[in-house]
């Protein structure tokens, strides 16, 4: 579980841990990890998910502590960008791409021989709404979740034969650390809310429950789809 210091991450990881799963928890913030340490049904691994040894190291963790894998959630991520022609601009791409693109692609890479040792598994990728459009001066971020989500794709393609099936959600507004300044904003919560069908920003446990669903049996005949979880946004035209 990359991600699993903050928001969705978090909440993804309390629910397979409620539901009796070990866990491998990933972050690049220390802090975000600290209240895990001592626990015995998760290990830790600190780190920039970009990086393979990042990954080896989770997929590691998950055989030395757990004996196997069996899903990987590749969830951590992170937006920014601004008008395309303000300074820096290319280079916040670059580090947008880094971590959510490069990032998925590592987490793959890292967790599919672990999970080929297991006779197969699943793997999902927290993409986003804004990978199946565009929001305004959010190019760099609808860049990387679409290329995501096109990752997934072909990626499961290749995989099938192995039996790993791998899997985007697209969370719609969702509230966590990275959103809660919008969230709390005297109008702009409220008008996001409005354009939602169902009239509300979701909860992060309802993004678990959908990755949950996309790793489990219920899902066997599922690999390479975008699940929206987004309350009818995208059904809406977004
Ligand atoms: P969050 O900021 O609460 O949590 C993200 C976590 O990822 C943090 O703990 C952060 O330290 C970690 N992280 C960031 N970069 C990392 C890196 N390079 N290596 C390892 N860990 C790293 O955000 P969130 O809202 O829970 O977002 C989780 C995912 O969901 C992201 O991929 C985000 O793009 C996606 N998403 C969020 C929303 C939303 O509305 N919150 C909507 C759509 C998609």
């Amino acid at each position: 579980m990359t991600g699993a210091g903050s928001g969705i991450g978090r909440a993804t990881l309390d629910l397979y841990t409620e539901r009796g799963w070990n866990a491998v928890a990933v972050d690049i913030s220390p802090r975000g990890l600290a209240d895990l340490a001592d626990r015995p049904d998760v290990a830790t691994v600190i780190g920039d998910v970009a990086r393979e040894r990042t990954n080896a190291e989770a997929a590691g963790a998950a055989l030395e502590r757990f004996g196997r894998l069996d899903a990987a959630v590749l969830n951590a991520g992170y937006g920014g960008g601004g008008p395309l022609e303000s300074p820096g601009a290319l280079e916040r791409l670059a580090e947008v791409l880094t971590v959510n693109v490069i990032g998925a692609a590592a987490g793959i890479r890292g967790a599919a021989p672990a999970l080929r040792a297991s006779g197969g598994g699943a793997i999902v990728v927290t993409a986003s709404v804004s990978g199946l459009r565009g929001d305004p001066s959010t190019w760099a971020y609808n860049a990387a979740k679409a290329a995501q989500i096109n990752l997934v794709r072909g990626a499961a393609i290749d995989y099938a034969p192995e039996n790993i099936r791998i899997n985007a959600i697209a969370p719609g507004g969702t509230v966590t650390p990275m959103t809660r300044s919008q969230v709390d904003h005297p109008t702009f919560g409220k008008t996001i809310a409005r354009r939602i069908p169902l009239g509300r920003w979701a909860q992060p446990r309802e993004q678990a429950e959908a990755i949950f669903f996309l790793t489990s049996s219920a899902a066997s005949y599922i690999t390479g789809t975008v699940l929206s979880v987004d309350g009818g946004l995208s059904a809406n035209g977004g």
